[in-house]
């Protein structure tokens, strides 16, 4: 993440304006709150099952907590609350091209990201493809059609996304001054690699 401000039309962002497919709109968690934009990339062209896809995750401002779920995922898994917490509060959507939303995130400060090419030994924040760095055991899920999920991003403990200075405080944050996502836990995003909707992903859970 740079200091950079986000601009319009910028495709590798936290915050600012996301890029949705025609026809896609902003999620809005279970409790009726319009999600907060955490970040968007491109997913580089030589990541297998996912590349070329462009990704954006979002999650309720209101609602922060884990996500826990079967190994074999329910239909509509992202918009079906799971593990004992009644809310669907985060989400994940894919597609290729996208237009420019007419709209901005009211929560986190704009940021330009940037995507490098990693060695394996390589001191890193963010994980766009490659292995996973399993802090518990690897973990399987099978999608609602069937597929095994892939993996296809990964974010550290605790990584804060910086809020704009009006935004509430996230609850129970580790930092006043960030969002962190699904209660900042490790987070992998496993997705489906046969595509069955924009939003077949799911997040791992590790600490
Ligand atoms: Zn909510
Ligand atoms: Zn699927």
């Amino acid at each position: 993440m740079t200091d950079e401000p986000a601009e319009p039309g910028d495709r590798n962002t936290a915050g600012g304006r996301p890029i949705l497919a025609p026809g896609q709109s902003w999620p809005v968690c279970t409790c009726g709150e319009r999600m907060a934009f955490f970040f968007q990339i491109d997913v580089p062209d030589d990541v297998p099952d996912f590349g070329g896809e462009h990704l954006l995750v979002f999650q309720c401002p209101v609602h922060n907590e884990a996500a826990f779920g079967p190994a074999r995922l329910p239909d509509r898994y992202w918009e079906t609350p799971s593990g004992g917490y009644d809310m669907a509060h985060w989400r994940f959507l894919r597609h290729r091209g996208g237009d420019v939303a007419d709209v901005e995130d009211e929560v986190m400060q704009p940021r330009r990201l940037v995507l490098r090419a990693a060695g394996p030994d390589d001191e890193w924040d963010f994980r766009v493809g490659g292995e996973p760095a399993w802090i518990q055991g690897e973990e399987k899920y099978t999608c609602a059609c069937g597929a095994e999920l892939a993996f296809l991003v990964q974010i550290p403990e605790n990584y804060g996304f910086p809020k704009l200075p009006e935004a509430p405080r996230q609850p129970d944050t580790f930092d006043s001054n960030a969002y962190g996502l699904l209660l900042g836990n490790m987070v992998y995003i496993l997705a489906c690699p046969d595509r069955c909707d924009p939003a077949a992903a799911w997040p791992a859970n590790q600490n």
